[in-house]
Order: structure tokens, then C-alpha cells, then sequence
């Protein structure tokens, strides 16, 4: 994390009126440019680099960019739809030009009498879909839809800071809260989650405790929950890794598989990063009964070095012992997966 905190600013990409600059989004942010097409962009180690800029009247603002901050595009009626971290800046009319020619079906828009000379380069490329009013309230503004390149300023921008720590928590809470029926309900039971009592848990769930349409909120308190008792951190390999919006990598696994109707239980959970996720369910590995991770012996295959290196290696454990792994949990996927046969 960086000890100053980052910069947010909202770029509005209009899909109609007269500017349409989405067809650049388009271009220029969601597929990028190659930075050794063009000869006075700065050298960078990736094939494509998304690019965006802003014309002279916002140039003030522009000053204030820094690496690592972050950029929120309004794309559709009331809702930022991407989130982007600055790379660098750079300040070049003749570059400018040449990125941005023509568009709105090959006429020159009025726009580009000025083109963006006030580059700025953005990785970290994310769909975020956040509403626009939420994040707005946030700051104290009443309107939708931000008039025009907006760096939210230090008095505004500090509310965000005092309610969610980062920008990054901000457009997290967001996100999720957008995605789930009651994000209220959600937490209280991501709490019920982390707080159970020390009962033998069932290794399943009747299917009839969850309606159909409250799934998805216990799946998100289920998953918040066992991110949070790992802090964030595959069990396997102690990655922790997080998007641009904050969001972390790592996924909640059930040990016993949900498919199977396996509880939602901190017990019968394990964070585990994607590759590791897959690994686990699939098979290729599992636990033991004293949490040391176990790789399937499999002579033949000469592809799976990197989850050979972890058997017998012991897991990044939760901090609390009521959280870590169950015994019952154990033996079943072992079981599942045939391991002891
Ligand atoms: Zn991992």
C-alpha cells in the first residue's frame, strides 16, 4: 500500500451525444495500444498498454496525477463500468494526435481540434460496474454522472478514506454490494460465519435451509468469511495477489465439495488462490489430517512440478484454530478424491 493515498479520478467515455468518445474507450483503454508503434511513447514491457488523455482546460488536474492512482470511466447511464491504475503520465500533442485521429465513423469531431495531449498510460484494466449515485453520496455529490474529467479533490476524497480506509475498500464495497440481493444480511452472516461456536458441524446442508434466492448472499458471506479467517492468503502457497478495485484473488473452496451439498462452514473452508483452487478440487490435491498439503503421485506426468514442490509442505493456517480445516472435512474430500485407496 502506498503511504500517500491515491488520487481517484472519473473519466466520462460518452456512448452517444455529440462527443462519443466511447468507440476511443473502445480502442485505446479495452484493447490498447502497442507502445512500440509509436515512437515517442514511453518504452514498456507489455505487447499492448491502454492509454487514455485529457485536453488542456483539465491539464490542472492532470498535474496531480500519480503512478498507482486510479481512474473510474463512466461508460453507461449511471455507472462507472471500468476501474484503471495509472502507469504514467506524459505530455505529448503529436503522440496525441496519432493515437487519436478520427472516430464517430471516420469524421474528425470537434474534440479533436484539441486532441488529448495529456496522456495518461493505465493498466490493471477492470469491468467494475459500479452504480455512479452510491459513489458519488460518497463524496457529497448529488448528481449521476460526472460532468466532466473530475479528480475528486483531497476534502472529498478524504470521507472515502475516513469510511472505507482506501479507495480500494470503497470501490470493493461497491462492487459487491451491487452484486448481492442483501449486502446487509451478507455481512451479518459472514459474522455468523467467523464467530461459530465450537459444535461438531454436519459435513452437509440440507438444501432446504437455502432458498434458491438467498444462495448467492450466503455464497458471498461463505467466501468473505474464509478470506478474511486466511487473511487474504492462499493456503497453499501464501499468494495475495488483489485487483485494481481491491478485490482479492484468492477464493473460498469448499473442502467438501458444495456440489455435494458440503456445509458452509469456516471448518469446511480453505482460501485457496485460483491455481490452487483448481488443483484441490480437481483432485490433484488435498490435506492431511495434521494440514500438511498432499500432491497426487503421479509418475507419468511430467507437467505438475510446481504442485509437486508443495507435498507435504504445511498450510498458511488461519490465525484462529476454530477456523482451520475439520477433521471430518478432511477425510471426505480424501475420500472423495480416492486418496486413501
Ligand atoms: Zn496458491
Amino acid at each position: 500500500m502506498a503511504v500517500t493515498p491515491e488520487n481517484l479520478f472519473f473519466a466520462p467515455c460518452s456512448r452517444s451525444n455529440k462527443e462519443n468518445t466511447f468507440p476511443q474507450f473502445q480502442n485505446t483503454v479495452l484493447d490498447g495500444i502497442d507502445p512500440d508503434a509509436y515512437d515517442e511513447a514511453p518504452d514498456f514491457d507489455h505487447d499492448r498498454i491502454s492509454v487514455w488523455g485529457v485536453v488542456s482546460g483539465n491539464k490542472a488536474k492532470w498535474d496531480h496525477m500519480r503512478p498507482g492512482d486510479v481512474v473510474l470511466f463512466y461508460t453507461k447511464q449511471r455507472m462507472y463500468t471500468h476501474a484503471a491504475r495509472v502507469v504514467e503520465t506524459q505530455h505529448n500533442a503529436d503522440l496525441a494526435r496519432r493515437i487519436w485521429t478520427t472516430y464517430d465513423e471516420g469524421r474528425r469531431v470537434a474534440d479533436l481540434d484539441e486532441p488529448w495531449p495529456y496522456i495518461f498510460y493505465l493498466d490493471r484494466v477492470e469491468q467494475v460496474d459500479i452504480p455512479s449515485p452510491d459513489i458519488h453520496a460518497d463524496i457529497g455529490w448529488d448528481t449521476y454522472y460526472p460532468q466532466s474529467f473530475t479528480r475528486v479533490i483531497d476534502r472529498r476524497r478524504e470521507k472515502i478514506l475516513e469510511r472505507y480506509g482506501s479507495i480500494a475498500a470503497c470501490l470493493r464495497h461497491h462492487r459487491q454490494d451491487s452484486s448481492v440481493e442483501d449486502p446487509v444480511e451478507a455481512d451479518e452472516l459472514t459474522s455468523e460465519l467467523l464467530e461459530s461456536d465450537t459444535a461438531e458441524p454436519d459435513l452437509t446442508a440440507d438444501d432446504d435451509e437455502y432458498e434458491t434466492q438467498r444462495r448467492r448472499t450466503r455464497s458471498r458471506a461463505f467466501r468473505d468469511a474464509v478470506r478474511t479467517a486466511y487473511d487474504e492468503q492462499c493456503a497453499f502457497c501464501g499468494s495475495r495477489r488483489e485487483t485494481i478495485a481491491g478485490t482479492p484473488e484468492v477464493e473460498a473452496a469448499h473442502i467438501y465439495p458444495r456440489s455435494e451439498n458440503g456445509v458452509d462452514d469456516l471448518r469446511n473452508g480453505i482460501a485457496l488462490c485460483k491455481f490452487h483452487h483448481w488443483a484441490f478440487d480437481s483432485g490433484w490435491a488435498t490435506l492431511t489430517p495434521s494440514h500438511e498439503i498432499e500432491i497426487r503421485d503421479k509418475p507419468d506426468r511430467e507437467a505438475y512440478d510446481d504442485l509437486q514442490q508443495l507435498d507435504g509442505k504445511s498450510i498458511h493456517s488461519p490465525a484462529q484454530e476454530r477456523h482451520t480445516p475439520g477433521a471430518k472435512f478432511i477425510e471426505a474430500h480424501r475420500e472423495f478424491h480416492g486418496f486413501d485407496d
